[in-house]
């Protein structure tokens, strides 16, 4: 039977299948623990099953090769309270600061208690990590920076030294980047994602009691007439020549640098046609516990505009299976979701260090938010308060400041490119308000906005919105410039991840229905999930709670 065709598009939960007698049917695979993903959640859920099951069998499934959007990603780990890299960099960070920046930073999206224990536990997952053959460094970034330097993977990830925080918590890099595998070429882009997952699932492979089956996507949960999950009713591409292909053709149209060009939907079209035409369906019962860990919904266009549609025009950035199957699984068998309405959309302006000296306003001159802060509150300054679209303003000095440090050996090709790009596309002019003009501000709002941006420098005045005094330099110097930093703009798109997801009970990852018990047999994690990130991210953060959720959902220690 051929799998279903409208899988990726819709944003209803997806029923169950219900069993009237689970210990009579014939089932195609059968395990102890199932896990839904196999990016960092799914990984590390299994692996710490494997770990404290004490013999269970942990079986993990794919829809593509495994490694999801996690192998994607910057292979950036918030962690910190002591963690062995902080110590061996002579980073000072006391848990009660981590805590207490996360607390405000997170903006009460899990408990108090579940974010101390993430913290308490912070740098023995960094050994655990360790142990399993990740790699990090020391060496210390020289500055923050959306993403470090080439030659620093110890940084300030976050918005640690944003005044509002730094007043009264100590700052301290948590940022932990990871070394990339002497196989993977970091020549023009970071590899720190891919190693990072090249070596859990080596790890995993290695795991006792661990299988996998790759190509083979969940269709539905099989639940029992109590409701327990059961199973799960799956389409499998065999093993050959037609999943190699679909593996290849999947990878080509999640690449980062591929974006939504026709390259990349040709290869998705390619992909999901070879799922309709030779995946097979198979069941696999469970008999403990189902994990989902199938990532967030950012590439399921209805998810996004029934749950999140201001962040409509934000380019869906993760691997292809991020269309909201594991959210949507759960919701099918009663599991209720939370902050689905959240996204983190990235606009960067830094790297160059000193174009956070700018001012962002919006297509009518208004100056939106304090340019210091983690690219994901520009880009929610952008989309909650100007439809995604807005300026960045600079004049000579900084850009000419600005060029200097692109210059560096360290700064990383593709960074340096993308703000030349931005830079060279944007408009120029030599006074403020020929600039306006070309911008097409009718009613004198940015001169107004630099005016008073300016005049509050000069009476050391505190900036409207709390930008640290070293960032904040006046706008004097002609020509100006304004950069587009929209959501649409060419080669600099804003991209976004999905935040929500399923809500969990903290303490274990069990799945709640709608009167707030666990839905027996079903867990969350990662981006599936509600996690610490799913109100406010900052570089790291997914990926840590990916790995903190992933191992507290497939550990069966104190449960
Ligand atoms: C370019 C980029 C850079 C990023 N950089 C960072 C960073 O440095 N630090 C950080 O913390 N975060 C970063 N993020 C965000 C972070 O990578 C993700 O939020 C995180 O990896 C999600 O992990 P996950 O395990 O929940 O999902 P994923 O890693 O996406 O894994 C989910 C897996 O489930 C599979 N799957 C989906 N549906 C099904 C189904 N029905 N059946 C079977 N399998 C299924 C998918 O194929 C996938 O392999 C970045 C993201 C991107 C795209």
């Amino acid at each position: 039977m051929n799998p279903p065709a409208n899988f990726d598009l819709g944003y209803d939960a997806i029923a169950p299948r219900i069993t009237d007698a689970a210990d009579q049917e014939r089932w195609d695979e059968a395990c102890d623990v199932l896990v839904v993903g196999m990016g960092i959640a799914g990984v590390s859920a299994a692996l710490a099953t494997s770990e404290t099951g004490g013999g269970r069998s942990v079986l993990v499934i794919d829809r593509f090769n495994g490694g999801g959007s996690s192998s994607l990603s910057g292979g950036v780990v918030y962690a910190g309270g002591g963690t062995k890299v902080q110590r061996e960099a002579g980073v000072d960070d006391p848990t009660e600061a981590m805590l207490a920046y996360l607390v405000e930073e997170t903006g009460g999206a899990v408990s108090t208690e579940t974010l101390r224990r993430f913290c308490t536990t912070s740098p023995e997952m960094i050994e655990w990590l360790e142990g399993h053959g990740v790699r990090f460094s020391s060496k210390v970034a020289p500055r923050k920076a959306s993403y470090p330097t080439r030659d620093g993977y110890l940084y300030l990830s976050g918005n640690e030294t944003v005044q509002v925080y730094a007043d009264h918590i100590p700052a301290a890099p948590r940022g932990h980047r990871v070394v990339a595998a002497p196989n993977l070429s970091e020549r023009f882009l970071y590899r720190g994602g891919a190693s990072l997952m090249m070596t859990l699932i080596r790890a995993l492979r290695a795991a006792p009691g661990v299988r996998e089956i790759l190509h083979c996507r969940v269709d539905r949960l099989v639940v029992d007439k109590a409701g327990r999950v059961v199973g799960v009713d799956v389409y499998q591409i065999p093993v050959g020549f037609n999943a190699w292909r679909h593996g290849k053709l999947q990878r080509i149209s999640s690449h980062i640098a591929l974006g939504d060009s026709k390259l990349a939907k040709w290869a998705w079209r390619k992909a999901a046609s070879i799922e309709k035409r030779h995946a097979r369906r198979r069941t696999i019962t469970v008999r403990e516990r189902t994990i989902l860990a199938a990532g967030g919904f950012m590439r399921n266009r209805a998810m996004v505009q029934h749950h999140a549609a201001t962040y409509l025009d934000a380019t869906p950035l993760g691997a292809q299976g991020d269309v909201g199957s594991g959210i949507r699984l759960g919701q099918g068998v009663g599991g209720v979701t939370a902050y689905m309405d959240s996204v983190s959309a990235w606009r960067f302006i830094n790297p160059p260090y000193v174009w956070m000296r700018g001012i962002m306003i919006s297509r009518r001159g208004e100056r939106l938010t304090n340019e210091e802060q983690y690219g994901a509150r520009l880009g929610a300054a952008l989309f909650e308060k100007a439809e995604g679209r807005g300026w960045l303003i600079l004049d000579s000095k900084i850009v000419e400041d600005g060029e200097r440090e692109l210059k560096l050996p360290e700064t990383w090709i593709f960074q340096r490119m993308i703000a030349r790009a931005m830079l060279k596309n944007g408009k120029k002019a030599v006074t403020v308000a020929d600039l306006e003009k070309q911008l097409e501000i009718t009613d004198g709002g940015l001169q107004k906005a630099v005016e008073r941006y300016n005049q509050d420098i000069a009476a050391s005045a505190p900036d409207e919105f709390g930008k640290s005094r070293d960032l904040c330099a006046p706008l004097l110097t002609g020509p100006f410039y304004a950069v587009d930093v929209s959501s649409d703009v060419a080669g600099s798109p804003i991209l976004a991840i999905s935040l929500g997801g399923l809500a969990i009970d903290e303490n274990t990852g069990a799945v709640l229905g709608t009167d707030n018990k666990p839905i027996a047999g079903l867990f969350a994690a990662g981006r599936s999930a509600v996690g610490l990130c799913s109100k406010s991210y900052i570089s790291g953060l997914s990926l840590a709670d990916g790995i903190f959720s992933g191992r507290r959902a497939g550990s069966f220690i104190c449960q």
